[in-house]
């Protein structure tokens, strides 16, 4: 076919060269074809920031062990946390099971069916939304996430698209009869073909109709906006054993890593001051420690604007009572405390080195 620019005219045979791509070239995904507004609600907060082959065993757990809106907001916050534990940003399972508690609670259990009611519900965005709301209820609003971003740039050869921009573009395309279907396929067509490095616009379904490729500026749209620097900290552990336990604080939850357990830390200079700091640590837990903390082995995490090192130090102590939001636990089997994935490393080599 020759080159075309898109318009009203042209807008039907785009339509169909997109949904017949999905028809025939969808990927398998446990997901997929699902109209159940819970398990769309899962899989779209799962697959925030995170590849698609991590959180294919992720979903079907979760769904094993929470398989409603009821049996999540039932569940104990503790529980969700451990469910999601090694998926990262977990702000995103407390606002998921904080959603399935005001539906519940709120909303006898029903799930809005329009994207307006959706985003009245806490955690939920503009993309969640409109996901949800084409996918299980069939409306014809759009759901803009990084690959449909990335593909409407390039076809309308926009380098800096702005997000009203793009939700008034994409509410323009929708196929009405089939949006949830028109929503994933622009998605699919971002994540297997158009893809941001080297898009294969040789195999692409719409590249008629796609600008940047006229043009030849598919690799530079959009704009590759500038990362900012990470801020890098250094933080002591304090690692507090006595015998086969360790000594584990629940984190403030409206902090990083919210609500998840860990050890006791504290923000120092670098590894000339870590193990002071790490016996300061330990002793604003009401914690005393015997001898010189010994060092395990360093190591990194990155967050999505924080590069932490970690500098944890053994210490034998004692047990003793402890306040809420403390606990002593078995090192080799703490298995039932949701440990971010750094602390869960500092735990391993404690076990290995040390007990
Ligand atoms: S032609 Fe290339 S740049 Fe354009 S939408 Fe298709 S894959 Fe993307």
């Amino acid at each position: 076919m020759e080159p075309a620019k898109l318009t009203p005219k042209s807008l039907s045979a785009f339509q169909q060269a997109l949904l017949d791509y999905y028809d025939k070239c969808r990927r398998s995904l446990p997901w997929r074809d699902e109209n159940d507004p819970y398990r769309i609600l899962v899989s779209e907060v799962m697959l925030q920031q995170t590849r698609v082959e991590t959180v294919r065993e992720y979903y079907r757990r979760w769904l094993k062990q929470f398989p409603d809106l009821q049996s999540l907001a039932a569940a104990d916050s503790h529980e969700v946390l451990k469910a999601w534990e090694g998926l990262g940003y977990y702000r995103r399972a407390r606002r998921l099971h904080e959603t399935a508690r005001v539906i519940v609670e709120q909303g006898n259990g029903t799930v809005p069916r329009t994207l307006d009611g959706l985003r009245e519900l806490p955690g939920i965005g503009e993309y969640t939304a409109g996901a949800m709301a084409s996918i299980a209820f069939g409306e014809a609003v759009p759901a803009v996430d990084g690959n449909v971003r990335r593909v409407l740039s390039r076809i309308f050869d926009v380098s800096d698209p702005r997000p009203s921009w793009l939700r008034g573009t994409a509410a323009g395309l929708i196929e009405r009869d089939r949006p949830g279907d028109w929503n994933q396929a622009l998605m699919e067509l971002g994540a297997t073909v158009c893809v941001p490095r080297r898009p294969e616009c040789d195999v692409c379904p719409v590249s008629t109709w796609c600008l940047a490729h006229q043009a030849g500026t598919e690799s530079d749209r959009p704009t590759k906006s500038k990362r900012s620097c990470p801020k890098r900290i250094q933080l002591a552990l304090a690692v507090l054993y006595d015998d086969q336990q360790v000594f584990l604080i629940r984190r403030f939850w409206d902090g990083l890593l919210g609500g998840m357990w860990a050890f006791p830390e504290v923000e120092v200079s670098g590894m000339s001051d870590a193990e002071t700091g790490a016996r300061a640590a330990a002793l604003s837990r009401g914690i005393g420690v015997v001898g010189v903390g010994q060092p395990l082995p360093t190591c990194k995490h990155r967050f999505t604007h924080i590069e932490a090192t970690y500098h944890p130090f053994a210490f034998r102590s004692a047990v003793s009572p402890v306040e809420d939001g403390a606990v002593w636990v078995l090192a080799t089997a703490p298995t039932s405390f949701a440990l971010p994935t750094a602390q869960k490393k500092v735990l391993a080599s404690f076990v290995e080195h040390i007990l």
